[in-house]
């Protein structure tokens, strides 16, 4: 059996609702189907999971909401009237929301929480009446019924794994269709709690994982993930048929936006492959996410690049007979909240490669005294506007050549490659260089490994 889920995109609007419908009913083993809330239906629309949040911002800031409510609703009331569907559905929304709108605000978090579901909610409501118009036995199911339970980190809960057996006696074997809201589930107590922004993925492979799919589909709007940005190289056309769990992880570290980071975890601990489709062309095959493939030689799956890293260069004679040098400089980044990335190393040197979100002047200064304190080095260098560059797939192990094509293709595009980390994983090479040169630099490794 699959679990489907379908993207903002795939229920902007009655005629992508329509396309759910069609595919869904095309294939009997799509049982579960996940939905997020509206997206945009156009690139000037606002998402309504953007327009709850306003919306709630306005009662917490004491402004009278009833704009707000109104425009949210219109957005199911259009669906409504399109797709023929009984007219008390969108009085339901409205009541909903309004009692949304009226709850407890003490608690931020958790008020805006409660706010931000209802996109999800009302949105598997109103596909679940869309399906049964077009004769489905479909049924829409509350995640607390479900028994879906998370954390009460509000805006970024998390699973409490006692929901899969429940999830799993609930949804499994069932005769009807459940339309399930993604995004969000309840605490203990009964609150509603939500996940990071776009944690409809989250939903969908922590179900495809509960009841042991076959397969989790993700529907979204590209055919497929692309092996490189195709912003930065217009001109790729073909899409990413296979890659394993390991290479999606390397490639949405580096700024690939194919999946919520978290929302693999789930399936992938239970093993469940993730094929990636288009509600917009449903007979393309889509990517396939799978726990191995056959690496076959030479074999790069995907180019990947991601700007706003900082590094921080250190020399210091005799340093490799120095014992404890790399755990006091990483207890200064410690101390200051410093998450790093990278940190490769000479003889006499270490760089410590970090993102630059949040590094702000004062803890530059902070961190750049300590380090003249309590390592007495050379010298100390910090540099921002790094990008790094990865080249990832399974085969590259195995393959001879491979470094010397990438290093090669940068050379002759004059990019100058500042850092360089080859071997650390088994499946990717990183270049550091500088952020003017990313693109450049992107451009020139598509074209060594996928042109030449
Ligand atoms: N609607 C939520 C968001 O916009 C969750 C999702 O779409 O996955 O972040």
């Amino acid at each position: 059996m699959k679990v489907c889920k379908f993207g903002g995109s795939s229920v902007a609007d009655s005629k992508q609702i329509s396309k759910i419908i069609d595919i869904v009913l095309a294939d009997s083993d799509r049982k579960i189907i996940v939905v997020s809330a509206p997206g945009k239906r156009d690139k000037t629309d606002t998402k309504v999971t953007d327009m709850l949040i306003q919306c709630a911002s306005e009662v917490l800031a004491g402004k009278n909401p009833e704009k707000s409510v109104k425009a949210i609703v219109e957005r199911y009331a259009e669906i409504q009237r399109e797709l023929n569907l009984p007219v008390g559905v969108v009085a339901e929304i409205e009541k909903d929301l309004w009692a949304r709108v009226k709850g407890d605000t003490a608690h931020h978090g958790m008020f805006m929480d409660s706010m931000k579901a209802a996109g999800e909610d009302n949105a598997a409501k109103i596909v679940a009446q869309a399906f049964q118009v077009r004769g489905a036995n479909a049924v829409y199911v509350n995640p607390k019924d479900a028994g879906m339970f998370l954390t009460n980190d509000f805006g970024n809960a998390q699973l409490l794994e006692e929901s899969y057996p429940l999830l799993k006696r609930t949804l499994s074997n069932r005769s009807e269709l459940v339309i399930f809201p993604g995004f969000f589930g309840y605490t203990k107590a009964g609150q509603v709690a939500t996940f990071p922004r776009g944690g409809s993925d989250i939903t969908g492979s922590i179900l495809a994982a509960a009841v042991g799919a076959d397969v989790y589909e993700n529907f979204t709007d590209v055919d497929s993930v692309y092996p490189v940005d195709p912003r930065l190289v217009p001109e790729v056309k073909e899409g990413i048929k296979e890659m394993t769990y390991r290479e999606m992880r390397e490639l949405a570290y580096a700024g690939f936006g194919v999946f919520h980071d978290e929302a693999v975890i789930p399936a992938v601990k239970a093993g469940i492959p993730i094929n990636v489709r288009n509600t917009n062309r449903p007979s393309e095959p889509g990517t396939m996410i799978v726990k191995s493939r056959e690496a076959k030689s030479g074999g790069v799956v995907g180019i990947a690049s991601d700007d706003g890293f900082c590094n921080i260069f250190i020399d210091k004679y005799m340093m490799n007979r120095e014992v404890g040098f790399g755990r006091k400089l990483l207890q200064i980044l410690e101390e200051e909240g410093v998450s790093y990335e990278h940190m490769p190393s000479g003889i006499d040197n270490v760089s410590v490669v970090f993102r630059d979100r949040g590094f702000t002047p004062e803890c530059e200064a902070r961190v750049r005294a300590r380090i003249f304190k309590d390592l007495s080095p050379d010298n100390v260098q910090i540099e921002h506007g790094y990008a790094l560059v990865m080249v990832v797939g399974e085969g590259l192990y195995y393959t001879v050549g491979m470094a010397a094509k990438a290093t090669h293709a940068l050379a002759e595009a004059q990019v100058n490659i500042e850092m360089m980390n080859q071997g650390s994983s088994e499946i990717s090479m990183m270049f550091g260089v500088k952020s003017a040169d990313r693109a450049k630099a992107v451009k020139a490794l598509y074209q060594a490994f996928y042109k030449a």
